[in-house]
């Protein structure tokens, strides 16, 4: 056995682990009683304890050496750098700084749950100063790793190949245009009325109806199931995709549009290349490129004219009891299209969206570069939120800086792929249009012919190109945030 044939059984002896890991956790959040959490704890520890040794076996090194020695082809020479990467990511810090991360981020966590709805920056403060200090160490070993600064050696685990130069360049671009575009959306939906609705949407019906949804979307329920969790993900592993909501019995809108998008998310991990499952090369290639696609299914197909005329169709025969106004093809299109500047990010809309990432995005870039402090965060938050979207959030922590549960858990150099991910997904569909007739498909209720076009671009493709090199094979250029200018300006004001 090759030493680059003995390093992909190792990675998939890796996988194996972590895919007992991924569906424990799916059934922490989706179905384990309350009394399980202790003892499941502790099995999750130990587990995550064996990959990190098996990450970490010193004659790793050595095959790592040899086989870069040997005689490869292109796409194994690609597989080898995919191998590399996840093995230095795992590896290139010190146990007691992981464990010291693991500890602080914990214990932020766990305080901030009840500091954030008594507003208590001050206690929050005390914990998180150290998840900064910490989250800074990481930052700067990494960055010597790496050759790269700080910032973008973290944001590099969750983008590969992405620098804060070209988000610096997207997103400025962004400010140029989109507070002005959210104040004239504002302007012309003042006058639109809608039908919202209200009143005793029962869980059955809305699973239902998700179930509908997700077959119109061909999710894959040979690989896959649909469950219920108190923050909707898509997890589990490609031959076995879990995907999750939550039911709120007054309102169905959210979590239908919820389900739209964890099955975009569920069908690039359906669409990943099978002959390379196990390992690196064969697993999504970013978070943005992962967010990407569930935006696609989202925004590019759920919220087109003929997709919300089909969703509001189906809505209607699932709630058949409910006034016909809800679900009138119009109504729904305003529903589901409706701005509004306000202070939460999870619960903000298309387009003011992007706000909200590049406020963070700005803060996060600086504070893990040392340009600011940890405690200049709510004057900072302050200031953008209202050059961004005119609110003022002096004083107010828990609809403020104390909103996420990211940056408790140190997971500093995310935030950006949510906007990248509906940058890409605008791209692709303005590309998509040029060969696939959309509108017609979509209404036709077959969309058979936008699923070839991104599992031939996208799926099959796994972590095989760069990011940049998978832009640009689908679409011809790289990401260029003129499409999603577009595609926002069309949708709005058109
Ligand atoms: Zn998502």
């Amino acid at each position: 056995m090759s030493a680059f044939e003995k390093l992909v059984k190792h990675a998939k002896k890796i996988d194996n682990f972590q895919h007992l890991g991924a569906i424990c956790g799916w059934d922490m959040a989706a179905m384990m009683p309350s009394g399980g959490s202790q003892a499941r704890a502790e099995a999750m520890a130990e587990l995550n304890v064996h990959i990190h040794h098996l990450n970490t076996k010193p004659e790793l090194t050595d095959l790592f050496a040899e086989a870069e020695a040997e005689n490869l082809s292109e796409q194994q020479k690609w597989e080898l750098r995919e191998l590399k990467r996840s093995w230095q990511n795992a590896n290139v810090l010190p146990a007691d700084l992981v464990e010291a991360a693991s500890l602080a981020n914990a214990k932020c966590e766990h305080a901030w749950r009840s500091q954030r709805p008594d507003n208590d920056w001050q206690g929050f403060e005390k914990n998180f100063r150290e998840v900064v200090k910490l989250s800074r160490e990481e930052a700067q070993i990494r960055a010597e790793a790496t050759g790269q600064t700080p910032y973008d050696a973290m944001l590099g685990l969750y983008e590969p190949g992405t620098s804060s130069a070209s988000l610096d360049t997207l997103f400025d671009d962004v400010k140029t245009w989109l507070p002005k575009l959210v104040d004239d959306v504002l302007e012309k939906q003042k006058s639109e009325s809608l039908v919202i609705p209200q009143g005793n949407f029962s869980t059955t019906s809305q699973k239902a109806l998700g179930l509908d949804v997700m077959k119109l979307l061909q999710f894959n329920f040979d690989n896959g199931r649909l469950d219920q969790s108190v923050h909707p993900f898509c997890g589990g592993v490609p031959t076995d995709v879990r995907i999750t909501t939550r039911y709120d019995e007054s309102d169905f809108a959210q979590s239908l549009m919820g389900i739209v998008h964890e099955t975009g998310h569920a069908r690039y991990e359906q669409g990943l290349p099978k002959s390379l499952a196990g390992t690196p090369a064969g697993t999504a290639r970013s978070m943005g490129i992962h967010e990407s696609q569930s935006l696609f299914f989202e925004m590019q197909v759920g919220r087109s004219a003929p997709f919300i005329a089909r969703l509001a169709d189906l809505a209607g025969k699932h709630f058949a009891e409910h006034d016909a106004a809800i679900f009138d093809k119009d109504n729904f299109q305003k529903l589901y299209t409706r701005v509004k500047k306000d202070y939460i990010r999870v619960d903000a809309d298309e387009l003011t969206y992007p706000a909200h990432v590049i406020l963070r995005y700005e803060i996060e870039r600086d504070l893990i570069n040392g340009v600011i402090e940890h405690t200049d965060i709510p004057e900072l938050w302050d200031q953008k939120m209202q050059a961004y979207l005119g609110l003022t959030t002096k004083g107010n922590y828990k609809n403020g800086c104390m909103q996420d549960i990211h940056w408790t858990d140190g997971a500093f150099g995310y935030f950006p792929s949510y906007t990248l991910g509906a940058m890409y997904a605008a791209q692709y569909m303005a590309v998509m249009k040029q060969t696939v007739d959309v509108e017609s498909v979509i209404a036709s209720g077959d969309l058979s012919p936008i699923f070839q076009w991104l599992e031939q671009n996208i799926w099959s493709k796994g972590s095989l190109l760069s990011t940049d090199d998978l832009i640009t094979q689908a679409t011809g250029e790289t990401l260029n945030a003129a499409f999603f200018k577009e595609h926002l300006t069309n949708r709005y004001l058109g």
